[in-house]
């Protein structure tokens, strides 16, 4: 790996490891690139709490500690300052002004939950088995739209949440590879699923994405600096995607 655009903190509340040990790993394993996006606070409703997430006053002690990190170690590898957030319609606008008001490199498309942080509204355990193909598609076409990410992560984790791959399943995915691909936005084959084995990434949608000739990366979704370096599930991701014919960027351009 030369790049990885997807890399937590502990801020998330479910990684391990300093920031710098991040870095450390990266530069030791061979990577020009790291560019940290962990999960983005949101102004929370009511009911909703940061229990996966930084919670928003921590947000500029992350911005400060990866700014630091960025200019100490300048000259061996470039790393740069992100989120992965969620598509909410309601607070969209806040998350555009953070990311210019903290001058953030990218966003990642992180598409957990529908409208609200909730159990029930995790995309990967979707309580509206009725609807979850249709509310994942909408809030996917609608944050492809804003022109606000880079990334596209984990576009098959709706996969979790659904018994059987239909038609409907099936078009879909294809309206959202379509959409990436028109956008510019690269469609990210997970290791973080792809590690604990959760139900993606799942190969009928990535097959999609091979006939589309969409645009695909690999971000190993690092909740601990030793995720840099497994190189078993990197290997299995990169022969997958050939299998596939899936070719596979290394480096975004900047
Ligand atoms: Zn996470
Ligand atoms: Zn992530």
């Amino acid at each position: 790996m030369i790049a990885n655009y997807h890399t937590h903190t502990m801020r998330c509340k479910h990684a391990t490891g300093t920031d710098e040990e991040y870095v450390l790993e990266a530069i030791k394993h061979g990577y020009k690139v790291l560019a940290f996006t962990d999960h983005s606070p949101w102004p929370l409703h009511p009911f909703e709490s940061a229990s996966i997430r930084m919670d928003i006053a921590e947000l500029a002690e992350y911005v400060d500690s990866i700014q630091l990190l960025k200019k100490k170690y300048k000259d061996i590898i470039d790393i740069k300052l992100g989120l992965e957030a969620e598509y909410f319609e309601d607070r969209i606008d806040w998350l555009k002004r953070m990311k210019e008001l903290f001058e953030m490199d990218l966003l990642v498309f992180g598409n957990h939950f529908h409208m609200t942080i909730a159990y029930g509204t995790y995309y990967a355990f979707y309580d509206n088995t009725h609807q979850v193909l249709n509310h994942y598609r909408d809030d996917s076409l609608a944050g492809l739209k804003t022109g606000l990410f880079s990334i596209f992560a984990h576009p098959d984790i709706f996969a979790r949440s659904i018994r059987v791959w239909d038609d409907h399943a099936e078009d879909m995915s294809r309206e959202i590879i379509k959409c990436a691909k028109q956008q510019g936005v690269y469609l990210e084959f997970n290791l973080g699923g792809m590690r604990s084995r959760a139900g993606y990434p799942y190969l009928p949608f990535w097959k999609i994405v091979a006939q589309e000739k969409a645009p695909t990366l690999i971000g190993i979704d690092a909740h601990s600096p030793s995720d840099l370096s497994d190189v078993k599930s990197i290997n299995e991701a990169r022969k997958i995607l050939k299998d596939l014919n899936i070719k596979v960027t290394d480096k975004i351009a900047d």
